[in-house]
């Protein structure tokens, strides 16, 4: 944690004022506001079902149907979702050049539908399903209503083309998500724990490569305290609300400029 920095806002705002290439790591405290739950915690997914038996591969290869519980309930809560003003901020700093890239680790296209540009998805997106058998792909929404499993026309059940526990992460994301790690001069880190790997080793890699890391998330994580420079501490839409104010002072300077946080 940086000493000294009387307003961490005002701080955070400098850096990114500074480099002007910022990289923004996302995870699903991002999109609790837009309705979807996150996994850990009281309210999240895993209280209602453990992930080593709803979310690894192993899992969905022994039993796709009671897998697919889990994920008819995901592809339904993300299907109702509309991107918050968070969303809408971090598209609102890519806009007026703040921001470069968002790697996410959601898979909800809510990045996407908030208009921001260049999102590395790091664990897939449940807009596509896959054949693990055949490899064949689909869109869900032509393959997948409420209350059914989805097959592929080779007769397998299909599978979100997200990143199960126990899968790697797609080839290009994790290139283009180390690369702009490497190269960026601040990484925002937002509403995330931080404990899925390899996602974790982001901030450490940016942090390495001599970039600042500033951390928005309402909790302390993992990365609280040693790799996070500036701790941002509230809900997303709330602290990129007032980034956006410190980076844009008393103007129209962007049209998406995010309301109702
Ligand atoms: P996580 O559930 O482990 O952690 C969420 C973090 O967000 C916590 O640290 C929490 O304090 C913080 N948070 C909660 N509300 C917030 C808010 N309003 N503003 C800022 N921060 C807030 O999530 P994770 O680290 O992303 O790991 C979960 C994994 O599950 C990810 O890999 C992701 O792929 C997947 N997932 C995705 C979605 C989605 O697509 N929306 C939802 C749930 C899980
Ligand atoms: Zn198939």
């Amino acid at each position: 944690m940086r000493a000294g920095g009387s307003d961490p806002i005002r701080e955070a705002a400098g850096l990114l004022a500074e480099h002007r290439n910022a990289v923004v790591l996302t995870g699903a405290g991002i999109s609790v506001a837009s309705g979807i739950p996150s996994f850990r915690g009281a309210q999240g997914m895993w209280a209602k079902y453990d992930p080593m038996e709803y979310a690894t591969l192993h899992a969905f290869m022994q039993s796709p149907r009671k897998v697919w519980e889990m994920l008819s309930e995901m592809l339904s809560v993300c299907g109702d979702a509309a991107p918050n003003a968070a969303h809408k901020g971090l598209a609102a700093l890519e806009e007026i050049g703040v921001v470069r890239a968002v790697i996410t680790q959601n898979v909800d296209g809510l990045h996407q539908a908030a208009g921001f540009r260049r999102v590395i998805e790091y664990h897939g997106n449940m807009e596509e399903l896959i054949c693990v058998f055949c490899w064949k792909r689909y869109r869900t929404r032509e393959r997948w209503t409420q209350g059914t499993v989805p097959l592929c026309d080779c007769g397998e059940i299909l599978k979100p083309n997200v990143v199960l526990f126990g899968e790697p992460i797609p080839w290009l994301a994790q290139e283009q998500a180390e690369e702009e790690a490497r190269t960026c001069g601040v990484l925002l880190v937002v509403g995330t724990s931080a404990q899925v790997s390899p996602a974790c080793d982001i901030p450490r890699i940016a942090k390495e490569s001599g970039a600042a890391v500033v951390e928005i998330n309402p909790e302390e994580t993992s990365l609280s305290g040693n790799v996070t420079d500036v701790h941002l501490r509230g809900s997303a839409s709330e602290v990129l609300w007032q980034l956006l104010k410190e980076l844009s002072p008393g103007d129209e300077a962007s049209p998406r400029t995010p309301s109702g946080h």
